[in-house]
């Protein structure tokens, strides 16, 4: 760092003292080997640690099972889902819960972006051989758009695509309404989701990672999947920010 660049930032920091976007403990005095690593910018070391302190996961699915030596669950190998791989940035624990719901909140942008970049690092690291072509967020009914004002797979999938130096590109359209999925009991939710969304022909060719901020069944990003396949896309990856095990009360509408 030049030191008029470092004397500006002292400045902005007296002016703007950063803070943990989770837990709001000041990150003034942390050291400043701590400060210059990215993911330290938005969280506190122990926020991140605790975020990003994850199980073995199915490659395929995400469950936190028994995997086999190229890291599948059994009933992966049974029967694996849609896409190619699942990278998932945290367990449903209540530190990820709590930044899944604000990320939701309009003022929760800031949350939305720090989880995006952390998600688009992690899914660097855990497919370092896949290019990808294009970030696609999982779309919001328009409806549900317009109550809330802002779709925070959108805010994080932009921050994702950021992070991977990948365009982003709303390519997906949700073709009907439906319930909440965390309204529905498990075995329900791929029908309402099936056939609910369309990708426009941009994905044509295209290795497309998909981004939404939770999933719990999987049943919409592979909704999402078909969509994306059907509309002519080469390889479609899935991400998410947080997993929610079948059991957990999903608060967000994971699905
Ligand atoms: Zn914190
Ligand atoms: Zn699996």
């Amino acid at each position: 760092m030049r030191p008029l660049t470092g004397l500006a930032t002292a400045a902005a920091d007296l002016l703007f003292p950063p803070e943990c976007l989770l837990c709001q403990r000041s990150l003034l005095f942390e050291p400043n080997t701590a400060r210059a690593t990215p993911a330290l910018r938005d969280f506190c070391p122990a926020c991140l640690a605790e975020l990003t302190a994850d199980l073995l996961r199915c490659a395929r699915c995400g469950a936190s099972a028994a995997l086999s030596d190229d890291g599948v669950c059994e009933g992966c190998l049974r029967a694996a889902p849609p896409w190619q791989r699942l990278v998932v940035l945290a367990g449903y624990g209540d530190l990820a819960r709590d930044a899944v719901v604000r990320a939701k909140r309009p003022a929760g942008e800031p949350i939305g972006m720090a989880l995006g970049r952390r998600l688009g690092d992690l899914v660097r690291s855990r497919l370092p051989a896949v290019r990808l072509d294009l970030v696609v967020p999982v779309p919001m009914h328009w409806r549900r758009r317009a109550l809330r004002g802002t779709s925070s797979a959108g805010v994080i999938a932009s921050a994702t695509a950021g992070s991977l130096g990948v365009r982003k590109r709303g390519l997906l359209r949700r073709i009907r309404a439906t319930s909440m999925q965390n309204t529905l009991p498990p075995e329900q939710r791929p029908a309402n989701v099936t056939g609910a969304f369309q990708a426009l022909s941009g994905v044509r060719g295209q290795r497309v990672l998909v981004v939404d901020d939770v999933i719990t069944t999987g049943a919409t990003l592979a909704a999402c999947t078909q969509a994306l396949l059907a509309a002519g896309a080469q390889d479609v990856y899935v991400s998410a920010v947080a997993k929610a095990e079948r059991t957990t009360l999903v608060a967000a509408d994971g699905s």
